[in-house]
């Protein structure tokens, strides 16, 4: 049992100045697995002071310094491995392997590219007599979501360190654990008094206390849409620049000369991945009608590769994160019957032996139109919606008719058609077949999915602002 109930500020870890704790729930056993404070109005006063306090130092630190910080916390990053892969498996359920390879790896990605591409960052053009200086925007307000605990949080806390902006992080209340963690390894790298602040608590005092601050400058927010407004709306108020990441329905198109068994294989990974609690998760899978049944026979064929159970197991799909993401799933799984789709796989109800714990059914549905309720909302499980077309520009169509942009993925063989397909998805992040992992490519969304960039340079641009000098001698 984890007894994470204080908040680090100022290079410190201090009591909360309330007395509300909230239960971190292990979702695979139902079980208490921590417990934090859920941080006051006070509390986050006092981080935002301590990060206002380190910002004229911090701000001016060379590039050479951060570089080497940010070095320095990758390593000991690397150290705290299996701490953070026994915290995000027990806060989150995601299986041991996934943990590992996915939310592990992610984190430490993010700050090794963010040294890496510091070194070719110029915070300095000339035009002539102009000179053109990016500064560190100021103190910056991080807000992340739960489910992936180390790459929200790293590719933020990242670009803020390279960028040499302070920072006070709220991550999600439902799975805190890393972020200590993180705190920990911060402190072990020499990260400077007040540069990195944590304040754990809800959304309601922190998170809004966070984005109506006067003295925060840059709030970057990773999470739901109608949070995602809030924020904007609070920032408003102070003229505060916000980047949003928010939701996604994103949609793979398997081309007519696409292997139907490899794009199976593509469209079952990428929604069962995280238990489908993905916002690039590609929810929709549009496919040529004459492919249809061979399609489906393929998937049939493939999902039982990839395993639901116990997290601490070689496990492909650990439970959902909470109760209340179950009922949600499950109230998609019943509109999707409902309005007329046809269930191919799963379904309502746990997995047969798995009564303890937020388990789902990997849960595949075919005949579905595009203006059907799980073809428009985000369901955040491993629920796939197949929809049919039998003209390219007919699948193109389908795939951005969506108030999302976030991901767009294509599958198929022929080299124009895949470049033709990826430039016409409206999105931020298309992956042809299964491109790897870029942690230099900019990741952000495209309309209703945000606002803003982060990963690699374009993320330690939203950190910063952009100062032009005129009259300076050449
Ligand atoms: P959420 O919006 O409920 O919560 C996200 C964070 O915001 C949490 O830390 C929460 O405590 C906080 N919050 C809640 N109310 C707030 C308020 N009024 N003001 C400020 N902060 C507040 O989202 P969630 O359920 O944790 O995460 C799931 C959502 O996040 C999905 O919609 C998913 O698509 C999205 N997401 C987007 C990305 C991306 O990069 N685009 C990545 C992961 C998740």
């Amino acid at each position: 049992m984890r007894n994470y109930t204080k908040h680090y500020i100022n290079g410190e870890w201090v009591e909360s100045s309330g007395s509300e704790t909230m239960d971190v729930i292990n979702p695979a056993t139902e079980e208490v697995a921590g417990r934090i404070s859920l941080g006051t109005q006070e509390d986050l006063d006092r981080a935002v002071k301590a990060a206002r306090d380190a910002f004229p130092h911090f701000s001016t630190t060379s590039k050479e310094y951060r570089i080497e910080l940010l070095e320095k916390i990758a390593e000991e990053y690397k150290k705290r491995k299996d701490d953070l892969i026994e915290a995000i498996t027990e806060e989150l359920g995601s299986p041991v392997g996934i943990t590992e390879n996915v939310h592990y790896k992610m984190g430490l990605g993010h700050f090794e590219t963010a040294a890496e591409q510091l070194k070719a960052f110029e915070f300095t053009e000339r035009r002539g007599g102009t000179l053109i200086k990016k500064e560190p925007i100021g103190v910056s307000g991080l807000i992340t979501p739960w489910n992936f605990p180390t790459n929200q949080t790293s590719t933020k806390i990242a670009s803020a360190f390279a960028a040499g902006s302070p920072v006070v992080l709220k991550p999600a209340e439902l799975t805190p654990f890393a972020a200590v963690i993180l705190a920990e390894i911060f402190e072990e790298a020499g990260v400077p008094k007040g540069v990195f602040n944590l304040v754990n608590g809800t959304g309601e005092t922190v998170g809004n206390g966070i984005s109506s601050h006067p003295d925060i400058d840059f709030v970057s927010f990773t999470g739901s849409g109608a949070v995602g407004q809030k924020v904007s709306e609070n920032a408003a108020k102070t003229i505060k620049k916000v980047a949003l990441e928010l939701g996604g329905k994103s949609p793979m198109v398997v081309l007519e000369d696409a292997d139907v068994k490899k794009a199976a294989k593509a469209a079952v990974t990428n929604v069962v991945l995280n238990s489908g609690q993905v916002c690039t998760a590609a929810t929709r899978t549009i496919i040529p009608k004459k492919l249809h049944d061979d399609f489906i026979a393929a998937v049939q064929e493939v999902l039982p590769g990839y395993p639901v159970g116990d997290p601490n197991g070689p496990n492909m799909l650990g439970p959902l994160v909470a109760e209340k993401q179950w009922d949600r799933v499950q109230g998609y799984i019943e509109k999707g019957v409902e309005e007329g789709a046809t269930l191919v796989a799963g379904g309502t109800g746990k997995p047969d032996g798995l009564e303890k714990g937020y388990y789902v059914k990997p849960t595949v549905f075919t005949d579905v139109k595009n203006d059907m309720t799980i073809a428009r909302e985000e369901i955040f499980g491993p629920v796939m919606s197949v929809l049919t077309y039998e003209e390219l520009d007919e699948a193109v169509a389908i795939a951005n008719d969506t108030v999302y942009g976030l991901a767009g993925y294509v599958v198929g063989e022929d080299e124009e058609t895949l470049q033709d397909v990826a430039s016409r998805l409206q999105a931020g992040r298309i992956t042809v077949n299964n491109a790897k992992m870029d942690f230099t490519a900019p990741f952000g969304g495209y309309k209703q999915s945000g606002v803003g960039r982060e990963w690699g340079d374009y993320g330690i641009e939203e950190y910063l602002e952009v100062k032009a000098v005129l009259g300076m001698p050449s």
